[in-house]
This record gives structure tokens, C-alpha cells and sequence, in this order.
């Protein structure tokens, strides 16, 4: 990164400075968590405390300039807290509670189910047969897979968990959009949407409870990262959606674009993603699967090289100045590096990268704005996909008038890109990303009593 680079982040990370009366010191573990919850409990007006001071600690680590780590904690530790300072590592992120203890046996994969099959003294053909119960048919309890012999079934049961997959909260807007709100076992909540449209029914998906990734305009954001999710839990929304659709429906098409930054869960998607494509799994094309990424541009190529799924970048800006601002990976990725990246991509022939493009008023949907965009995706094969904002309560974005992304989208047409406008799905449901979650735990953190929605969840 050049100095002027460093030195423009620098500014921008003091521009965020923690007031001293909320100083979180060093982040722990749980510090996203942490803050999250503790703005919540001392009321409205300190949240922008814990925006601004989490916003503070992301921006240092984005840049990878953190002076106060090598005093308080070790590389590790920090590895641990901020999951893309090392990408590579199998062990990136923060790990479930539950590790240690014993596995969900839908974190395995094939050969792993081989290799726990032949520790119970049974032929290897009884993994694929496990297999079939796990990914096929969605089933959540040992004693249902009914060709096993008993023996199996009990010492499976003693080796592993079978987590049931279901909602605890199904909330359904007009539009057929249902939002499913899972309820793992250490208590953390995560978001699933069902989306239906006239021609598909898509799946919207949570790879990580909370997100490190600070975008400004997302509601996921604003929790800081709890933990990634296991294999296990990213699968587990498939089949609690499955349940709550209607006959005849069926799921066709899956983004990843729920909670969480995808590669920054990298082992465990790759895994999901695995098991979803596999004839030993659920037999998905990976053209029905898209990835969602805002920028991580090492994992960008690693994923497309192991599973050709549909890649989606989160671009939201034409100049590094709002991209900073909007998305701050980017002061680690910046707009030239992620773009030469996308052209080197492998994408197969017909297909294109979509560029995801939420539109704010003001801030990134200007005449000028969209100019630039033409020009930055003139060597490209891509889309674009320009997105109504979702507000929530806590921003003071707002989304751009109709009129304003419609004239967006025109530029974009004369510049002969593909540009589309997502509708707003599931509004009155707060269908964007982390949304509900922000919604339950705002009231739940206030002190008021519990609400309608807190009402439902109880019961
Ligand atoms: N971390 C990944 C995937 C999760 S976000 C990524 O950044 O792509 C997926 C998409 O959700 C983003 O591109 C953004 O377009 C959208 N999004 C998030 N918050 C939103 C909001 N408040 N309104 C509209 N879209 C939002």
C-alpha cells in the first residue's frame, strides 16, 4: 500500500477516534459482541460510540497497522479476532463455542464420513447411505435413517450431533419473501430469506453470525463479528428453509449474501459449497450458487479455482475516496488491485461477474458516479446490480430516489452494460442483511419490554 494511502487512512481511522468516556480498550474475543450488546443497554445514544469505535478498531486492522497488538496479544489472538489477516489459515475467524466438543456430523464430508463409518467396523458403502440422510433428505435425527443398522445409528449418536435445522422465528411479508431467524447452540441468531420470483425461488444465505467487515450502509455490521458458522449451521438454513416452503415450491437458486463475509469463512464454505454440489450431496449445479464478496481478493481467486459457483462483488462506489468510507476493506483491497483481480478470474464463457451497487443518496448516485462505472467496467465481463438501500434504524443513509437510479441505470445502458435494479424484497419484514437481529436486539437492549417479535420467539 503506498504511503499516501496509509497516510489518507490514517486520517480517516482519527476522523473515527473513540471518544474517551467509551473507550472499549482492546477488543476481546467478543468484542463486536460486546459492543454491540452494551451500546444497546446504556440506550440510543451511545450507539454511535460503538459504531464509531468499532469503525476505529476495523479501520487499523483493515490497513494491518494495529500498534497496541504486539503489547497486549499475540499474532495469533489477533489472527483469531480479525479473520482475513491471514486468509490462508485453516483456523480463521472465531471458532463456535462449541469446538472441542463433539462434531456436527454434517460438518463431515464424504471421505470424512468414510473414515468414521470404518472406525464403527461397518463397509464403506454405509457413508454414502449417511450421506443420502444428511444432504438428500435433510433429516435432523439418527434414529431416521432408517436403513442403517441400530448398532450404527447408537454409535453414531455417541460420536456426533445432529443439530435439528429449524426456524425459531419465520417472519412472511406480502411479497412471499420469508425471513427464517435460526437460533444456534451457544444462543448466537442468524438470518435466512426466502425469496420467490416468478421464475425462481432463491435462497439467501448467512455464512458468519455478525460480520468484521464494517460496511457503513449494513445493518450486519454493525454487530461486529461474533463467529464464523460451522459447516453444519451455513447447510442447516437450507433445510430449515425447505421446511417452510409451501407444495409445490422448491428452492432453485442460493446466494450467499446474508450475514457475513463468505471468504472470510473460507474453509467452511468451500465445505458447504462441497457438499451442496456433490452427487454424494445435494447434486446443485454451481451455476445455481452464487458467492457474494466485498473484495477479498486472494480467497476471490482461490474459490473460483475449486468450485465454479457465480461470483458477485460488493462495489457501491466508482472512487476509492467512497469506497474508503462505504465498504473500508477496501483500504486493503483498493479499487485498482480488486478490479485487475476480476480479469484475471476465470469466468467461464456466457458468464459474468455482477457487481453489486447499493444505491445512497448523494454519497455514490451521481451522474458522475455512473460515468466512472462505465469506464472501471469497460475491460470487464460484468453486470451490474444496482440495489434500492434496505434503511434501518440505527443509519442515516438514504436511499436514492427511483428517479435518480433509474437515470443511473440509463448511463449504464449507453455505456452497454448489462445493469439491472434489485427491487426491494421483504421491506416491512426488514429483509436486508442482519436486520431482524438488529431490530430484536435494540428492544430487547433498551429496557423496554419485550415486543411482539420477542413475544412470537418465546412462545
Ligand atoms: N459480505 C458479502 C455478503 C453479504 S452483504 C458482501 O459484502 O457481498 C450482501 C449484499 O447485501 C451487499 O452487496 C449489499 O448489496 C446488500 N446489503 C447489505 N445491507 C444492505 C442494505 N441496508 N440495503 C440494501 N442492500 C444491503
Amino acid at each position: 500500500m503506498s504511503f499516501a494511502r496509509v497516510a489518507a487512512a490514517r486520517a480517516e481511522s482519527r476522523s473515527f477516534r473513540t471518544p474517551r468516556h467509551c473507550n472499549p480498550g482492546f477488543p476481546s474475543k467478543y468484542s463486536g459482541q460486546a459492543l454491540a450488546r452494551g451500546s444497546h443497554a446504556r440506550g440510543n445514544d451511545t450507539k454511535w460510540c460503538a459504531g464509531a469505535s468499532r469503525r476505529h478498531d476495523l479501520v487499523q486492522d483493515l490497513i494491518g497497522r494495529r500498534p497496541a497488538i504486539g503489547r497486549v496479544r499475540s499474532r495469533a489472538v489477533f489472527r483469531y479476532n480479525y479473520g482475513f489477516m491471514d486468509l490462508s489459515d485453516e483456523h480463521i475467524g472465531l471458532e463456535p463455542e462449541s469446538s472441542g466438543a463433539r462434531r456436527d456430523i454434517r460438518d463431515l464430508m464424504l471421505d470424512e464420513l468414510e473414515a468414521a463409518v470404518a472406525d464403527a467396523g461397518e463397509r464403506p458403502y454405509r457413508a454414502r447411505q449417511i450421506a443420502h440422510w444428511l444432504w438428500g433428505k435433510g433429516v435432523d435425527s439418527f434414529d431416521a435413517m432408517r436403513d442403517l443398522p441400530a448398532a450404527l445409528r447408537i454409535e453414531l449418536a455417541e460420536r456426533f450431533i445432529l443439530a435439528p435445522a429449524v426456524a425459531a422465528l419465520v417472519r412472511r411479508s406480502s411479497d412471499g419473501t420469508r425471513k427464517l431467524l435460526l437460533r444456534l447452540a451457544d444462543g448466537e441468531e442468524i438470518e435466512t430469506v426466502i425469496i420467490p420470483a416468478e421464475d425462481r425461488t432463491t435462497l439467501c444465505l448467512s455464512s458468519q453470525a455478525g460480520c468484521a467487515m464494517g460496511c457503513e450502509f449494513c445493518a450486519t455490521a454493525r454487530m461486529g463479528l461474533h463467529r464464523n458458522l460451522t459447516t453444519a449451521e451455513i447447510a442447516g438454513q437450507i433445510f430449515a428453509a425447505q421446511r417452510e416452503l409451501g407444495p409445490g415450491e422448491r428452492i432453485t437458486n442460493y446466494v450467499f449474501m446474508g450475514m457475513g463475509e463468505p471468504l472470510a469463512n473460507y474453509p467452511r464454505l468451500i465445505r458447504t459449497l462441497t457438499a451442496m454440489t456433490s452427487e454424494w450431496g445435494m447434486g446443485i449445479s454451481p451455476r445455481r450458487i452464487t458467492v457474494s464478496t466485498v473484495g477479498l481478493v486472494p480467497m476471490m481467486e482461490k474459490l473460483l479455482a475449486e468450485i465454479p459457483v457465480n461470483l458477485a462483488v460488493s462495489l457501491h462506489a466508482s472512487t476509492d475516496a467512497v469506497r474508503d468510507r462505504l465498504a473500508p476493506i477496501n483500504l486493503r483491497y483498493p479499487l485498482a488491485e480488486l478490479l485487475a483481480a476480476c480479469r484475471r478470474l476465470p469466468i467461464k464463457a456466457r458468464s459474468r461477474i455482477t457487481f453489486e451497487y447499493v444505491m445512497l443518496a448523494g454519497i455514490n448516485d451521481g451522474v458522475d458516479d455512473a460515468r466512472r462505472l462505465v469506464k472501471l467496467m469497460a475491460p470487464l465481463r460484468a453486470k451490474v446490480n444496482l440495489i434500492f438501500f434496505n434503511p434501518f434504524a440505527a443509519s442515516e443513509l438514504e436511499r436514492s430516489p427511483r428517479a435518480a437510479v433509474e437515470a443511473f441505470q440509463a448511463i449504464l445502458h449507453r455505456g452497454n452494460l448489462t445493469a439491472t435494479i434489485r427491487e426491494s424484497r421483504g421491506l416491512e419484514i426488514a429483509a436486508a442483511c442482519g436486520q431482524l437481529y438488529a431490530e430484536r436486539h435494540a428492544a430487547a437492549g433498551a429496557g423496554d419490554p419485550p415486543s411482539a417479535l420477542e413475544q412470537e420467539i418465546q412462545d
